[in-house]
């Protein structure tokens, strides 16, 4: 049966049909796949995950089965492998110099190339000899070029064909140029969000510390500012608990001033109050012990498997960070954090964190010692009487400005000459000091309490009227009379004290001085009506027996 010309003529006629008609099918195809691509390429942020994206795409529409994906680092002016498929793994990595010549220039064209000539043999022998690109073994170099930058390329490798057919090289470049977009935005996108962790972190720290040494600077209170430190330091590094400790130089131990995180806040409350003595740590020993030697802070995140850990030091620890808080290259004490919550490990930036805070700590803590020191009288523990003289006149304005009462109460030791003469100056430093303890434990916490001079002090009470704090006098009058000063080789020696107390007043002119006078002028009267009583300026009322309106 032959073909007459019709025949003929009309069956190649439909053969060029149905061959248009099957291009236009895997074109319609390619389209589809490539809009797909285009959607999925996008949709994807990730590097990585970008380039596998890729090789899986090309695998799936073209035969080939060795890909890999080379990214172009601008700045070290390379191309280095960043995934493959159907390669050797150790492929992955290498880099090839890629800034000039003419290799570079066919990335820059954009289009799909040949990297072996007609034999089979690399066109770029300098390229791809003497380093790993030998191992890529591809035949076609794929740009991955968008805006004239050469974000890098996708090498193509078809062992068992002899070459890409127009239309699967116009798929793959078409593929190319969306996943260049992808990829560009990806890298940026990575780029940025690696700047910006970076720059958060390091805007946490910053204001983290900022706002730590601001509130440590308003803190003049050391057992305050310890609490301050070591709950940002827990805060910090997001833990479950710390304590922190200081060096007591007499004993050169380790001693633990305040804890938090405790799961039992009654335990926790009466180590902070000073109320249970927790073990304390030599030079060496344990963790602690360990940074407080060395001054360089440690971080273990399996505690169970560390022998500088011991055992006893606590229950329930999985990690510890301690860092220690150094001053002029003194280590004051240590900060010791331990458990992150949520169960991770403690990371270097930990650490770090941590450290910069103890630096700002531990120059707070020996301020706030420095400044204690500065204000507190030896003899007595009480305020000296300069900073008492400075609470006076701050207490005072803040009387006057809110119309509140303001009380003040002197106080004086009786005959206390003849307790030196007879008994030597040692037993009358001993007397000066029950006395003082005796008024600083009959007092509340807002009220303060100095030397004024020798036997004398001089007592702040805002917030309470003249009345009121006539009775308070009285009470302290009575606790001092109550005191039995143990002397050698002798009774305990008996003292008594008088006291005058003033009130602010706020209806009319009024200063300061003029309080403290009223105050030592009802002093005088307790003294001249014969000692051991309480005499308040200007009372309207006598309060008790021995108590006298001036
Ligand atoms: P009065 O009842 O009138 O107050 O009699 P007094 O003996 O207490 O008299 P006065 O207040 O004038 O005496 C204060 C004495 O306190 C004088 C001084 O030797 C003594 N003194 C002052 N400071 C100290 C100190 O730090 N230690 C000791 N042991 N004695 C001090
Ligand atoms: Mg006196
Ligand atoms: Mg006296």
């Amino acid at each position: 049966m032959g073909l007459n010309r019709h025949d003929g003529k009309s069956l190649a006629v439909e053969v060029r049909y149905i061959q248009r008609i099957a291009a236009l099918d895997r074109r319609n195809f390619d389209l589809r796949a490539l809009l797909k691509a285009g959607e999925a390429l996008h949709n994807e942020l990730k590097v990585e995950s970008l380039c596998e994206l890729l090789m899986a795409m090309a695998r799936e529409r073209l035969f080939v089965n060795e890909l890999a994906v080379l990214l172009h680092h601008e700045q070290e002016g390379v191309l280095t492998v960043e995934a493959a498929m159907g390669l050797p793994e150790e492929v992955v990595g290498v880099s090839v110099e890629a800034r000039d010549g003419i290799l570079w220039r066919m990335l820059l064209a954009g289009e799909p190339f040949s990297i072996v000539d007609l034999s089979g043999m690399p066109r770029f022998n300098g390229v791809f000899c003497g380093n790993g690109l030998k191992a890529l073994r591809g035949q076609t170099w794929v740009p991955l070029a968008t805006s004239g930058r050469v974000i890098g390329v996708l090498s193509v490798g078809y062992p068992e064909r002899d070459g890409l057919p127009a239309e699967e090289l116009e798929f793959i470049g078409a593929l190319a140029s969306q996943a260049a977009v992808a990829l560009s935005t990806a890298r940026l996108y990575q780029l940025n969000a690696i700047a910006r962790r970076d720059l958060d972190r390091s805007l946490h720290k910053l204001s983290m510390l900022f706002n730590v040494t601001r509130a440590m600077g308003a803190v003049s209170d050391l057992t305050q500012l310890l609490r301050l430190i070591l709950n940002q330091a827990v805060g910090s590094v997001n833990a479950q608990k710390g304590s922190l400790m200081l060096l007591d130089e007499d004993t050169d131990e380790l001693v633990i001033r305040v804890v938090t995180g405790l799961p039992d806040k009654e335990v926790e409350r009466r180590i902070n109050e000073g109320e249970l003595p927790c073990k304390r740590f030599a030079r060496g020993e344990g963790v602690a012990g360990r940074v407080l030697e060395t001054g360089e802070s440690v971080c273990i995140n399996q505690v169970d498997e560390d022998q500088r850990f011991s055992r006893r030091d606590g229950s329930h620890v999985s990690s510890i960070l301690c860092v220690p808080l150094v001053v002029e290259a003194e280590v004051l004490g240590v900060i010791n954090i331990t458990n992150r919550l949520s169960g991770g490990v403690f990371a270097e930036e930990d650490e770090e964190l941590l450290q910069a805070l103890a630096n700002q700590a531990a120059v707070a803590i020996a301020r706030t010692r420095l400044y204690e020191a500065a204000i507190t009288d030896s003899l007595t523990g009480l305020f000296v009487r300069r900073y008492i003289m400075h609470k006076g006149k701050e207490e005072y304005r803040r009387s006057r400005r809110y119309n509140t009462p303001l009380t003040l109460i002197m106080c004086d030791i009786d005959h206390f000459k003849s307790v030196n003469d007879t008994h030597g100056h040692p037993v009358g430093d001993a007397v000066i000091r029950a006395v003082a303890k005796a008024l600083s434990r009959g007092l509340r916490d807002v009220d303060v309490v100095g030397r004024y001079g020798g036997e004398e002090f001089l007592l702040l009470l805002p917030q309470t009227s003249a009345q009121d704090a006539g009775v308070a006098a009285e009470r302290l009058r009575e606790e001092v009379e109550r005191l039995s000063v143990p002397i050698e080789g002798g009774e305990p020696l008996r003292v008594t004290a008088s006291f005058g107390v003033a009130e602010v007043n706020l209806e009319g002119e009024d200063s300061l001085e003029g309080l403290l006078k009223r105050a030592d002028d009802a002093l005088y009267r307790s003294k001249a009506s014969g000692r051991n009583q309480v005499t308040v300026h200007r009372a309207p009322t006598t309060i008790g027996p021995r108590v006298s309106a001036a």
